[in-house]
């Protein structure tokens, strides 16, 4: 079994992606003459008619990736709306010129950082987020002056025609300005060779193919790529909450967002009545309505034949698997999957679980789950849950990974004003926060000699004896 269910889209012909780069560096020229205040007032446009036109979308979107109409729609939407919220009130304070400071011995300049868009940013994205992921990444780029070329998943392509469609059809943006090259490799690698920045979103196999490609031009690049999200939970945690912070965490979107619950480490004291939270909340999802998880339907066939050797490679090893068949090939869903009694040699411990994949080990301690998730070689996310918060931000203080969550699966990504990103081979560079912002452009530093307009300034020629002495004193060269 390859594929999807809906099979990948076609590549562009090359003629027309040069035509749609070439239209795109035009649209970047007229954009970056813009203020933020022009750029706001006309993506707040582009976001209101996608929002408007919402059921529609979620059409797509749900054609394209299975989901829940109500999971689809606040994961995608609602978390758009947040971020939209977020960064057009946030923009002018991020992205406006800032003065800079100086000696006082400089006192006659003046000094200011600039910040300047960086002309295309490339934003290529998987299938798993198939509206919030290109949206915000192109949404953000734009606010930051920049036209975008945004290289959809070959599995998830009419989401993103959706977005570029109804973005131009507003008219608030200049032509081309968002433009998407559909397509897989061959697109991605067009679209990475006419970037300014490369936004990488995907595995870290491919994240590493971008990067070396980008290096080539010296082309920047933002990288968030796989993990293996750890939750850990001490015995005094709040069980009731983190039994359902691990379906939920575990089951969202299918299993198939990046920052999942991808394995749960448990305290002995508490381990068995933890699983009996799990245990009991799985058994409700059998019986629940379109709002619980009954089935999740994947996206890319290759993840269901991975999938069942990695629950088979657990049973072979020892663990319990509750769940996780297969209910319909063809339309590719699957029952969720409980593997408990596992270990750290077991594939669902150590392997990212594309899928509705919930495994949970025992630990003597919180520290030997740190361990566990310090020796692998992805850092995205973890969480640490105790009722005793110093003891849960020490422990979390020891995790190397991008994003922490103490009592808290992880809603990172609706957050605008938290970088998003990992560390080692989870990525590098961040989305979001300020920092994600400032990372769309570039700082342009300038100084400024005031006056007198005639001065010839010390360290220049001829120089005063005296003059570099006083200067000297200034400077610290004692
Ligand atoms: P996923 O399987 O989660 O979609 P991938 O890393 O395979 O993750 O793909 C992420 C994105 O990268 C997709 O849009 C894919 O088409 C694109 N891609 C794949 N190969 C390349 C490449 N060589 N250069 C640029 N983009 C690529």
């Amino acid at each position: 079994m390859t594929g999807s269910i809906l099979g990948p889209c076609v590549e562009l012909p090359a003629d027309v992606v040069a035509r749609k780069i070439a239209t795109a560096r035009r649209a970047a020229e007229i954009w970056r003459r813009t203020s933020i205040g022009q750029r706001i007032d006309a993506l707040t446009r582009v976001w209101e008619s996608l929002n408007l036109r919402r059921a529609e979308g979620l059409a797509i979107i749900r054609e394209e990736h299975g989901g829940s109409r109500l999971e689809t729609e606040f994961l995608e939407f609602g978390s758009a709306a947040m971020l939209v919220d977020y960064f057009t009130h946030n923009a002018r304070r991020i992205l406006d010129d800032r003065a800079a400071w100086l000696p006082w011995y400089l006192f006659n300049k003046s000094a200011t950082i600039r910040r300047l868009p960086r002309g295309i940013v490339g934003v290529i994205t998987p299938w798993s987020v198939p509206f919030l992921v290109p949206f915000s990444d192109a949404f953000c780029a734009m606010l930051a002056g920049n036209a975008v070329l945004l290289k959809p998943s070959e599995w998830t392509t009419k989401t993103a025609l959706w977005i570029e469609t109804v973005a131009q059809a507003t008219g608030a943006l200049p032509e081309g300005l968002l433009s998407v090259i559909s397509g897989a490799a061959t697109a991605g690698e067009a679209v990475v060779d006419a970037a300014d920045l490369v936004m990488f979103t995907g595995s870290s196999r491919t994240g590493a193919i971008v990067a070396a490609r980008a290096a080539g031009r010296l082309t920047p690049c933002v990288l968030e790529l796989g993990g293996k999200n750890s939750m850990i939970v001490c015995a005094d945690a709040a069980l009731e909450r983190a039994a359902a912070a691990a379906v939920w965490g575990g089951l969202l979107n299918g299993g198939q967002s990046c920052v999942g619950v991808e394995r749960v480490y448990v305290e002995a004291r508490v381990y068995d009545a933890f699983l009996d939270q799990v245990k009991a909340r799985f058994a409700e999802l059998k019986t629940g309505n379109e709002a619980c998880v009954v089935a999740a339907r994947l996206v890319v066939a290759s993840s269901v034949e991975r999938l069942q050797a990695q629950l088979q490679d657990a049973s072979r090893k020892g663990a319990t698997v509750l769940g996780g068949h297969v209910l319909d090939p063809s339309s590719l869903r699957m029952a969720p999957a409980l593997v408990f009694e596992a270990t750290s040699d077991m594939r669902v411990m150590t392997e990212e679980l594309f899928g509705p994949v919930l495994p949970v080990m025992k630990v003597e301690r919180a520290e030997e789950a740190i361990a566990l998730t310090n020796a692998g070689d992805t850092g995205l996310s973890a969480s640490v849950w105790s009722a005793d918060l110093s003891k849960a931000e020490k422990l979390a203080s020891m995790l190397k990974v991008g994003m922490i969550g103490i009592n808290e699966p992880g809603s990172h990504l609706a957050i605008g004003s938290l970088p998003f990103g990992g560390v080692k081979s989870s990525g590098y560079g961040r989305r979001h926060g300020d920092e994600g912002l400032l990372a769309l452009t570039h700082a342009q530093s300038i100084l400024v000699h005031e006056w007198p307009t005639q001065m010839i300034d010390p360290w220049w020629l001829p120089r005063r004896v005296w003059v570099i002495a006083w200067l000297r004193r200034q400077i610290g060269l004692r």
